[in-house]
């Protein structure tokens, strides 16, 4: 029997170690973590509950398909509970959208808010589910390896047909006129961690999802899907080991041979695969001379995705006014991006997202547990005190908004760009891998298998087919599936 092992249980490490289990290899799980789902982590505070990490859940047949692959349903385990009107966006005018996958509901709304949009938004929706389904065709369900496997006619076609040459604010600008509604579609872009200035337009696709497929959570809390993994890895035999660091990748001939832990002990492999972040386990598990095609200086070149400053907040009272799903937009949203990508800092005047679970299911929390984050970009931010500012600054600019955090609060924990890093060893505290600015960052990715180290694999946000939940869920479908056929082969 084969032996693989997998540093790292994200989703997208359950979602390869479920396959080649299920496939006949003795998989061996390996997560530094004392919890099982990588940045899919529930926190309980006293009586609140928290989901950090994914709290838009988006195509959930991804989800299912991990499951059934080998003969499970995934509905067995987990309810999705659709959420029609799903997000509340607030501007700095004081009006106000709700995003819907009722196109009626939407172009009601749009037509007091932007009427040219209310004209334009069928075609909206159109080009964005064309942009979708070529890029599911094209791209979601493979590993690329080089530009050349873009040279194939059919790829070729489906890569310029995505719009990949065009931002997608300029995309958004010419269906949606209202500058605060355009910052609702916009802000799509920070679903892959990026700026819409610069983003390729194919990541408008996103809107197909949200507007049409719907977003939805988790019954009991999103963890729950990473528990549902767990369940089915081990019961199909695998080991899952946690609070277990992983200090070294073992190779030996130019060939990954296992790894070795922080307390020493080793466990042979004939296949790693790596789910922990690409640039910071490369750089941490894999001496620099057994990585010819991965430099240092070239692994420190890649753009970060955004990071986040998020404020975990319990309230006493429960505020029925705070949706599922609520973002306060700022007046100028281009400033935003600029503050986090060209100068490096904390944004002056944030977009503040809360996700409210307890508005769709008061029984999962005391009161009103509101997950509260703001885009940030790799910033260390040692001092308490300056940490306390901006968490201040977060709840003056919300008293404004008519929600008194302060008042309230009854339990609270913060998490910065550099505990987010520490905490999953993510490159700079990246939510989603690398940014997606550059077209080769956007459509060529980091390899999912490696060029120097045979039988060295793989899986997470940084590569293909790209960040997010369900994205690097089919990373580890993709992988397991390529690495099934080479041994086969
Ligand atoms: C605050 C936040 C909000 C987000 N919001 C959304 C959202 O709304 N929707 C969405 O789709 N996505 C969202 N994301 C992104 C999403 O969570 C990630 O894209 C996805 O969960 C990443 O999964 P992964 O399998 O690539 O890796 P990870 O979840 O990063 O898992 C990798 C695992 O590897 C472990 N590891 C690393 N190094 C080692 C080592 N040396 N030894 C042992 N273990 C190691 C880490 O501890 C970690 O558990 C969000 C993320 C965050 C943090």
């Amino acid at each position: 029997m084969k032996k693989v092992v997998i540093i790292g249980a994200g989703l997208g490490g359950l979602a390869a170690g479920i396959q080649l289990q299920h496939e006949g290899y003795h998989v061996t799980i390996v997560e530094k973590n004392a919890h099982a789902g990588g940045k899919m982590m529930p926190v309980k505070i006293g009586d609140y509950s928290f989901d950090f990490g994914p709290n838009t859940i988006t195509m959930p047949d991804v989800f299912r398909k991990v499951l059934s692959n080998v003969g499970e349903s995934l509905d067995d385990y987990i309810e999705f509970v659709r959420l029609d009107h799903h997000t509340k966006n607030v501007f700095y005018s004081g009006d106000s959208f709700i995003q819907s996958t009722s196109p009626d509901a939407v172009i009601k709304q749009l037509a007091d808010l932007d009427p040219t949009a209310a004209q334009t938004y069928w075609d909206y929706l159109k080009e964005v589910q064309r942009l979708y389904k070529q890029s599911e065709h094209g791209f979601f369900h493979r590993t690329f390896q080089s530009w050349l496997d873009y040279l194939s006619p059919s790829l070729t076609k489906a890569f310029f047909s995505v719009r990949p040459l065009e931002t997608m604010n300029h995309f958004h600008s010419r269906y949606f006129k209202n500058k605060e509604i355009l910052q609702v579609f916009n802000r799509y872009a920070t679903y892959i961690g990026s700026s819409p200035y610069k983003t390729p337009a194919t990541f408008s696709m996103i809107g197909y999802l949200e507007m049409t497929e719907g977003v939805f959570t988790i019954k009991g809390g999103n963890p729950n899907l990473a528990q549902a993994f767990v369940e089915v890895f081990k019961k199909l035999g695998g080991s899952l080991h946690l609070e277990q660091e992983v200090s070294q990748v073992i190779v030996r001939d130019q060939t990954a041979a296992g790894v070795q832990l922080a307390s020493g002990m080793e466990v042979p492999a004939d296949t790693v695969i790596i789910n922990g972040d690409f640039i910071t386990a490369t750089k941490q598990l894999i001496s620099e001379e057994l990585r010819p095609s991965l430099p240092n200086k070239k692994l420190d070149s890649y753009e970060p995705s955004i990071s986040a400053f998020v404020i975990l907040a319990g309230l006493k009272k429960y505020q029925q006014d705070i949706h599922h799903h609520q973002v306060f937009f700022p007046e100028d949203y281009k400033r935003e991006f600029s503050d986090i990508f060209e100068k490096n800092q904390l944004p002056e005047d944030p977009t503040v997202y809360i996700c409210h679970s307890a508005y769709t299911d008061r029984s999962i929390s005391k009161g009103s547990n509101l997950f509260i984050l703001v885009n940030a970009p790799a910033v260390n931010m040692k001092s308490g005190e300056e940490i306390d500012r901006y968490k201040n600054k977060i709840y003056d600019r919300l008293e404004k908004e008519g929600i008194d955090i302060r008042e309230n609060l009854e339990v609270e924990k913060v998490y910065t760009p550099d505990s987010i890093a520490h905490l999953f060893h993510a490159y700079k505290g990246a939510l989603y891998g690398v940014s997606s600015h550059k077209k080769s960052d956007a459509f060529l990715r980091p390899r999912n298998k490696s060029k120097d180290i045979k039988a060295l694999y793989y899986v997470g946000g940084t590569t293909h087919p790209g960040g997010g939940s369900p994205m690097v869920t089919l990373s580890g479908l993709n992988v397991a599936k390529k690495i099934i056929f080479n041994d086969k082969a």
